[in-house]
């Protein structure tokens, strides 16, 4: 029997649902919106898309919402002052600096700019304070795709608690906090990346299993146990028909779009997944418009705290 599709897009419309009264008791009691500011470095054609889709939502949310752009040649110091305006701006609540940031300003460019925003406005759950709360069980701010996944696995009745959960994946916006998110909900979290050894075997004892990866249909059917829920976190852009025809089959409904368009977008698991997993999340259509969905829920909750 295939998979149970997890609908991220459906859950993600209750949520911003959810947000339509809060959003109006705020703007009443304050006299203004809550506000986000978005930061765009340079002209990087993904995040041009992603940032697209979080200022659209935003704005349909009834968020202020302010993109805010510098040139791919911006110095450090001037993302940070732009940082820094925005921290002190009583506009806004919350603050997102897209990244990938343009290569010239490196990893430890990135930190520092991430160190840089206001803990209270981090809306992306980035910074070390906010980290730190999280591993303390404590936190208000948190990464948007693994707190987003956590929703659409709560509200779809997906048992968390006493299972066997691996995460595959240790990266600071997805791996970790996803597993310290289980952790707290009380599965049993093994952490897994590019040096574990036996991999399909580990996967295979999970009965959820979240893949955070980056390599298009990676997850095969043999890490998955049977009845298993499969979470895919992957968006990986394919422009080789080949490799679309590879994983997809010749009469796919993506290999037509694949024609048509000249690129498809696949996860980081295998559709033949499907037969073997009990639940699985589509790509695209699952975790992707939950992570839009709860940064304007950080958003919100960020403002609804600085109100007191
Ligand atoms: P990342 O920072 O590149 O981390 C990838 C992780 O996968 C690393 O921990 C890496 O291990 C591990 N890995 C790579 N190759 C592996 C292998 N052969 N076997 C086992 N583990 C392996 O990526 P990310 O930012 O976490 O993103 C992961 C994927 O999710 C990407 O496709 C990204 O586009 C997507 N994503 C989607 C959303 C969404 O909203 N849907 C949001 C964020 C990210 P090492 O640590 O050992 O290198």
């Amino acid at each position: 029997m295939p998979a149970r599709v997890l609908d991220g897009a459906a859950v993600a419309a209750q949520i911003r649902e959810e947000m339509v009264p809060r959003v109006a008791a705020f703007t009443a009691r304050a006299g203004r919106p809550p506000g986000l500011g978005i930061v765009l470095v340079g002209e990087n054609a993904a995040s041009e898309i992603y940032v697209g889709g979080k200022v659209k939502s935003a704005a349909g949310a009834g968020l202020r919402v302010d993109l805010e752009r510098l040139p791919a040649t911006a110095s450090i110091d001037e993302l940070l002052a732009l940082v820094d305006r925005l921290n002190r701006s009583r506009a806004h609540d919350g603050i997102l600096v897209q990244s990938p940031l343009p290569d010239g300003m490196g990893a430890e460019g990135e930190r520092r700019v991430f160190d840089a925003i206001d803990p209270s406005k981090d809306v992306d759950g980035f910074h070390p304070i906010n980290v730190g709360r999280l591993v303390q069980n404590r936190a208000s701010l948190v990464a948007c795709t693994p707190s987003g996944i956590v929703e659409l696995l709560e509200r779809s009745r997906i048992p968390i608690a006493g299972v066997r959960a691996v995460v595959i994946g240790r990266s600071d916006i997805v791996g970790k906090p996803m597993a310290l998110l289980l952790l707290h909900r009380h599965a049993t979290v093994t952490i897994c990346h590019s040096r574990t050894p036996n991999l399909p075997a580990v996967a295979r004892e999970a009965d959820l299993l979240v893949a955070a990866i980056g390599r298009a249909a990676f997850v095969a059917p043999e890490f998955v146990k049977p009845g298993a829920t499969v979470v895919d976190v992957g968006i990986n852009r394919l422009a080789d028909r080949a490799q679309v025809e590879g994983i997809f089959g010749a009469g796919s409904k993506r290999l037509q779009d694949f024609e048509r368009r000249g690129s498809v977008v696949a996860g980081d698991v295998h559709p033949a997944v499907a037969d073997v997993a009990g639940a699985l999340t589509p790509v695209p259509g699952g975790v992707g418009p939950l992570t839009v969905a709860m940064l304007l829920k950080n958003t919100l909750r960020a403002a609804e705290d600085r109100l007191g």
